[in-house]
């Protein structure tokens, strides 16, 4: 028997692997390719909210976590994972510049924002205002990371590629049973995929689908990561990654002709060069009712576990809330109410 069964190989999936795999317990994990938010993310991680200029929840604690985190997965599989990329906030007006001043002046964004104003040096981007930059920002490369340890777990033979078909699951006293595989406990971390999950579909999940466009700029030259009405992050070889929009109405992963045309839209404010569009993905994002993970035992089977609600600040809180719910299984440790799911039970479950 093993320890556990993982349904989902996202973000989710992999940073509970890195859990049990550094705690040393045995598991196997199953995933089809239905959900592509972790796929098709930016990667990015960014203390800050750069809408309102605030610290995002528990920013300071979650970096703190996560960092050591993705560096542990580096060494273990010989992967180059963080790029400390730095995060320039576009300012519109005059106004937008004072606010950034007030808010750099605060005791909790002092380590997160400049105290000065970057002027654009850039002949081919439109930002007259300047920049305000955010330290401590970077990003993870998701491709490496998704790949890299579905490589490591296919080795060892502990990846199932295939869809979690539910009547093939049993759950007993002290076991869950799915097809041949027998474990103590199942961890289903499906992203917006949830919804089809019998036992935690009363969770509050929303989703929002996000799109991003890739283009190739030779003339662009840019290093930085530019934050103005879309993010213009920079990938290498001339390509940049941009958006990505927000859509709550539809579900699929389908790119659309619409959230391209308004990404590219808000990006021909932002430049003046001549570019390609070499790529155009979408996924949707876990959210939740209240922008907080989804996280615990189900109320009533003590051996089932949900990981969720990432939203769109998934690479920073991922590492921390992992954790949060190892303890809760392991060693009985609660979990925060604001990420425990039993906040929802009384209102939601039926
Ligand atoms: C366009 C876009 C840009 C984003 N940019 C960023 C960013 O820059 N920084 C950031 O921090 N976050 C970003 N996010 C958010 C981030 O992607 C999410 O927080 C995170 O990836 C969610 O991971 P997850 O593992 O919960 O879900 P997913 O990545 O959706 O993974 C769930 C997995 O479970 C599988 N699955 C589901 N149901 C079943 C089933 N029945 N059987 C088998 N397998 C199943 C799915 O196929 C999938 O592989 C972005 C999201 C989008 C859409």
């Amino acid at each position: 028997m093993l320890d556990y069964l993982v349904v989902g190989f996202g973000l989710a999936g992999v940073s509970f692997c890195e859990q049990l795999k550094n705690k040393g317990k045995t598991f196997k994990v199953i995933s089809d390719d239905s959900q592509k938010a972790s796929q098709v993310a930016g990667g990015f991680y960014n203390p800050v909210i750069l809408k309102r200029f605030t610290l995002a929840w528990l920013a300071k604690e979650q970096l703190e976590i996560a960092i050591p985190f993705y560096t542990r997965i580096e060494e273990r599989l010989d992967i180059k994972l963080i790029s400390k990329i730095p995060v320039l906030r576009r300012f519109a007006s005059i106004e937008e510049q004072n606010l950034w001043f007030e808010a750099a002046d605060k005791p909790q964004l002092k380590p997160f924002l400049s105290l000065e104003i970057h002027q654009n040096k850039n002949e081919y981007i439109d930002a007259p205002f300047g920049y305000g930059e955010v330290f401590h920002t970077g990003k993870i490369d998701t491709d490496k990371l998704l790949s890299g340890y579905k490589a490591y777990l296919l080795q060892k033979d502990m990846l199932r590629q295939e869809h979690f078909d539910f009547s093939y699951f049993k759950v007993d006293g002290g076991s869950v049973t799915y097809k041949t595989i027998k474990a103590r406990k199942i961890v289903f971390a499906e992203g917006y995929g949830l919804k089809q999950n019998p036992y935690f579909n009363y969770l509050p999940l929303v989703g929002t689908k996000g799109e991003y466009v890739t283009i190739k700029a030779p003339d662009l030259k840019e290093n930085n990561s530019i934050k103005s009405s879309v993010f213009c992050i920079p990938l290498g070889n001339d390509t940049y990654k941009i958006g990505a929009n927000y859509e709550r109405n539809d579900k699929t992963n389908d790119p659309t002709e619409k959230a391209k045309t308004e990404i590219l839209k808000k990006l021909d404010a932002l430049i003046h060069c001549k570019y390609e569009i070499i790529d155009h993905v979408a996924g949707v994002r876990p959210t939740v009712v209240d922008r907080r993970p989804l996280v615990g035992r189900h109320p009533e089977y003590e051996n089932l576990y949900v990981l969720n609600g990432f939203g769109s600040r998934g690479f920073l809180i991922a590492p921390y809330v992992s954790e949060q719910l190892f303890e809760l299984v392991e060693a009985q440790n609660p979990l925060p109410h604001e990420v425990d799911i039993s906040r929802f039970t009384k209102k939601w479950f039926k």
